[in-house]
């Protein structure tokens, strides 16, 4: 059995990016220090917010819901509401969840509707509904080093820092793919055998492979992706000289 380098109990992941086995203790401390610092970022919880969290069911949200609930229990400023974009699949496990973690949920239908931002259209209209201030999603570090991997391919740089009509923030951008899954495992809010893939092109699916085979030839190669985005943004803001970047580990 593999040990934690940090306390020796029986590690149940090797992170190869820090070079680190982690046990569960010190693995769910690593994913609470990075959502804490991309909440940090936002600058956007030092008052009251309503939170709307998209949820679909799937281990992404989950994860984010819980941890956000868990994050800001004692904050009674700060409240969610869950919206369920109902895309045929996930809508009776995403109603689960929310009322496990006691949020309030809507659900929005894609039925009907047609539009290549259809989904983010909705979340965000559903937000500004129910009262929202802010848009959090479950985007994990994969989604957001594909995404700027595709835009800066399609050259489509400036839809990477585009504004929107609320805040948008994305709290596990610094936690990779295999780690939300296994946080969402480990706390009992997904199961692997519900997994449903979600469509992707062929475009997509070609730039997750060469991500997947750069990560495992160069570790820390999707944090890379993600500081070069954030840096684009403070130089978007004029901040760039205050800007202190991610290191490889996501620190
Ligand atoms: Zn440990």
């Amino acid at each position: 059995m593999t040990l934690c380098d940090k306390c020796r109990s029986n590690a149940i992941i090797y992170q190869r990016y820090s070079g680190m086995h982690l046990c569960q203790a010190h693995f769910d401390e690593d994913v609470h220090r990075k959502i804490r610092e991309s909440l940090r970022q936002t600058q956007l919880f030092g008052r009251g917010e309503r939170v709307a969290v998209g949820l679909s069911g799937g281990k992404d949200s989950a994860t984010l819901l819980y941890v956000l609930k868990n994050m800001f229990s004692r904050r009674k400023d700060i409240d969610f509401v869950a919206v369920i974009i109902d895309e045929g699949q996930g809508v009776a496990q995403a109603k689960l969840i929310s009322q496990m973690l006691k949020v309030p949920s809507v659900v929005r239908s894609m039925y009907g509707a047609t539009g290549s931002n259809l989904k983010s259209d909705l979340l965000i209209k559903a937000a500004q509904e129910n009262g929202a201030d802010v848009l959090a999603t479950g985007h994990n570090l994969d989604d957001e080093a594909q995404e700027a991997f595709l835009k800066l391919l399609q050259g489509d740089v400036a839809e990477l820092i585009a504004g929107g009509p609320i805040p948008w923030i994305k709290p596990l951008r610094r936690v990779p793919e295999k780690e939300t899954r296994l946080y969402a495992i480990t706390h009992g809010l997904y199961h692997p055998k519900s997994e449903c893939r979600p469509f992707a092109d062929g475009w997509k699916l070609e730039v997750k492979r060469h991500l997947n085979g750069f990560e495992s030839r160069h570790p820390g190669t999707k944090y890379s992706l993600l500081r070069s985005i954030e840096r684009i943004h403070l130089l978007k803001e004029g901040a760039i000289d205050g800007a202190k970047p991610l290191s490889s580990d996501g620190k």
